[in-house]
């Protein structure tokens, strides 16, 4: 056996019990050495039975007296009763459905056995405990730390420690790449005792040595990435987009509203960076409605007064056209040529659509771009095509990133190169996490809304009200308001991605709200006056475009809706959001639906519908009821479900994260200043480069 060995090939782990572990996503020895508990039961002291309490988590070591199986008399199922004892007394115990266990222990032999305490009729008793021969030995299951391992249904706790158990001795064998001056200055054990101190730990002293190594190498993989990004970019020359300031100036003043604080720092530390010769690679975080479009507009506008070409580009065609729409206007009374370019759309700001097919329209498109005729280039992805050549192309600013995939990623930085690059961001990003994602990726931050906005009513609204809520929804379109009610599902019954991250056993119990079910509903039986339209992430494309034009030209009064419409759509006569099973969806990304309304001059409204009422599940509906500002609730959102739920495990860096936690500073610091010294001169640190780089090949860049 070795750490590539199939898990197959392990004793007593047969076709079924294989296909359990490869539902956790463990195929090799190394892969369940890697597998990790998630907690750790106390059951290191041992027990007189005479001091046993009640509900009471103990050991005991003790004598088997009597042992047999039984057969219930009502039920006719099995169970195995004992009687042991210690010094101290006796106490009986029983296990259900367990008949071979009369086959593993026997009359006299010396046991562990940890588990509950429970009261019966005719005293104490423990029932199915987890029993284990004391042999002199060391011990797995009892009389120490227990390893509690994530298990996906058919296996049990016990078989996956035997297995982890059995594989511990090839811990041996894993290649410590970590440098020894880095363990010993930050006081790590070497990876093998890590490894071993995780799983089986002596103490909590050794547990605690040992989740450091592993969140620190977790952590320093990170940070040496970054690091590294950072050094290589410093050698790039960009070009050097100086700040002029006297027409940027103009452009700020010739704007109907005055610039937040933080909208004019974040505009100046972008414009501080384009004037340099390194290439940028900075992020724009602030809340939905914060005002990210009119800082972009600045910067774009700032490039192509220095003759520069711009790309702006969004994850979907909507957005796409969307900022289209916002930047024509915004530049009405300058020269600037902006074209949208997307898979279906194709339009120049001050030239009438042309009479062309769209094919030879975009070609003649790609023409001018290649010219450098356009000076600003908004698109979604098709932008990435090779087709698409720039004379002169100096920054590449990119919306939700985080909402293109990992290939399309990649080709947005590879096309980078020498460009200035911006992402902006609507999901706000703690500074705490960004530094664990990101490294030191440079962060402007947006932290507050426009002067004079109202504030979003938002209200959890209980079950017995939904008529009185579907009145004012009424009131409101009568008065010429739009609404929009989100749904986790789109149809019963489904398995899709689109879906709202579900807490399995909430699932089982209750059916959820579905957009086909609701739109049924309520277009047939509760606003049968009104135009109710749908719109989910299963529908092709032009019809997705085609409802949100409907929409955004008041032919569609209700929009039932997925999360598709999550993230920048902007509907300014929209003033009411409802979203059903509201338990369903993360704090921020609920965020994130009610920023769909409330962006006009209307009072807006957001109504929560759930009928989950766990203690829990109203803590959070509550809490969000109460905050309006998207850094707290994001916060709350990480301390709660963590960064993968939050922000998608998509994101680098979060998928890496297995151990390491928020609230893990001090290691998070180490981790940074070693990948500092390293980064330097990884040449003289052959293991760790590579590591670095088979982890560069697993994971794409930011
Ligand atoms: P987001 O950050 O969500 O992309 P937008 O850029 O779409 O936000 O801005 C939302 C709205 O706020 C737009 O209509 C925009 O014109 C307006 N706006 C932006 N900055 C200000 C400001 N400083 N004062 C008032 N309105 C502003
Ligand atoms: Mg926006």
């Amino acid at each position: 056996m070795n750490l590539k060995t199939s898990i197959e090939k392990m004793n007593k782990v047969g076709a079924v019990t294989a296909n359990r572990l490869r539902r956790l996503g463990i195929e090799t020895v190394l892969d369940l050495l890697y597998w990790f508990p998630f907690r750790y039961e106390d059951y290191r002291q041992i027990m007189k039975i005479k001091d046993l309490q009640p509900d009471q988590l103990a050991t005991i070591k003790v004598k088997i007296e009597i042992i047999s199986n039984k057969r219930s008399f009502k039920k006719k199922k099995i169970f195995t009763e004992a009687l042991v004892s210690d010094d101290s007394g006796s106490l009986k115990v029983v296990w259900f459905n367990q008949p071979f266990i009369t086959k593993s222990l026997s009359v006299g032999q010396e046991i562990y056995l940890s588990g509950k305490v429970k009261v019966e009729m005719l005293g104490l008793s423990l029932s199915s405990p987890v029993y284990e021969r004391a042999d002199g030995t060391d011990t797995t299951h009892t009389a120490r730390l227990v390893p509690m391992y994530s298990l996906t249904s058919g296996l049990t706790q016990k078989q996956m420690r035997f297995l982890v158990a059995q594989s511990l001795p090839l811990a041996l064998e894993i290649p410590d790449w970590q440098n020894e001056e880095i363990l010993t200055k930050n006081d790590l054990p070497d990876l093998t005792s890590a490894i071993k101190g995780i799983h089986f730990p002596y103490d909590e002293i050794e547990l605690k040595q040992s989740t450091n190594r592993l969140k620190f190498d977790e952590l320093f993989l990170i940070q040496l990435q970054a690091e590294l990004s950072r050094l290589e970019r410093k050698n790039i020359q960009a070009k050097k987009i100086e700040f002029k300031e006297k027409e940027i100036k103009g452009f700020v003043d010739s704007l109907p509203f005055i610039l937040t604080k933080t909208q004019k720092i974040s505009a100046w530390e972008i414009l501080q960076d384009l004037a340099k010769e390194i290439p940028m690679n900075r992020m724009l975080s602030g809340d939905v409605g914060s005002g990210k479009t009119v800082v972009a507009g600045m910067v774009l506008y700032d490039a192509t007064l220095n003759d520069y070409q711009t790309v702006l580009m969004a994850p979907t065609e909507i957005l796409a056209k969307q900022h289209f729409n916002s930047l024509s206007q915004l530049f009405e009374k300058l020269n600037i040529k902006i074209g949208l370019f997307t898979r279906t759309q194709n339009e120049i700001n001050d030239e009438h659509p042309p009479l062309l097919k769209l094919r030879q329209a975009k070609e003649k498109m790609l023409e001018q771009i290649e010219q450098g005729e356009i000076n600003i280039i908004i698109g979604t992805h098709a932008l990435l095509s090779e087709k698409v050549n720039f004379k002169n192309l100096g920054l590449v600013i990119v919306d939700e990133q985080h909402r293109f995939g990992v290939a399309q990623r990649k080709l947005i930085k590879d096309k980078g190169g020498a460009v200035h690059f911006l992402s902006m961001t609507a999901t706000p990003i703690p500074r705490s996490l960004s530094l664990m994602l990101y490294g030191d990726l440079d962060m402007s931050i947006i932290s507050e809304l426009p002067q004079g906005r109202k504030k979003i009513i938002t209200r959890l609204v209980e079950p017995k009200n939904r008529e009185k809520a579907y009145e004012f929804i009424r009131e409101q379109i009568k008065h010429g308001r739009q609404v929009f009610v989100i749904c986790p599902w789109i149809e019963p019954t489904e398995n899709d991605e689109e879906k709202a991250p579900v807490n399995l056993l909430q699932m089982m119990v209750k059916e959820k709200k579905t957009v086909l079910q609701e739109y049924e509903k309520l277009s047939k039986k509760i606003f049968p006056d009104f135009q109710v339209g749908y719109l989910h992430g299963k529908m092709p494309g032009k019809d997705k475009e085609k409802i949100m034009v409907e929409f955004k030209d008041k032919k569609i009064d209700i929009l039932v809706s997925t999360s598709v419409v999550e993230v920048g759509v902007d509907i300014p006569n929209a003033s009411v959001m409802m979203i059903e099973d509201a338990e369903s969806f993360g704090l921020a990304q609920l965020h994130q639906f009610r920023g769909r309304v409330g962006r006009g001059e209307y009072q807006s409204y957001c109504f929560l519908f759930t009928e989950n009422n766990a203690k829990k599940t109203m803590e959070r509906l509550n809490y969000f009821e109460k905050e309006n500002d998207g850094f707290k609730l994001a916060q709350k959102d990480l301390e709660i479900r963590g960064p993968g739920e939050v922000y998608g495990t998509e994101q680098s860096g979060v998928m890496n994260l297995r151990l390491a936690k928020l609230t893990d500073k001090e290691l998070l610091k180490k981790a940074k200043d070693s990948a500092k010294e390293i980064a330097i001169d990884l040449d003289q640190y052959p293991a760790l480069k590579k590591r670095v780089e088979l982890w560069q090949k697993k994971v794409h860049l930011e």
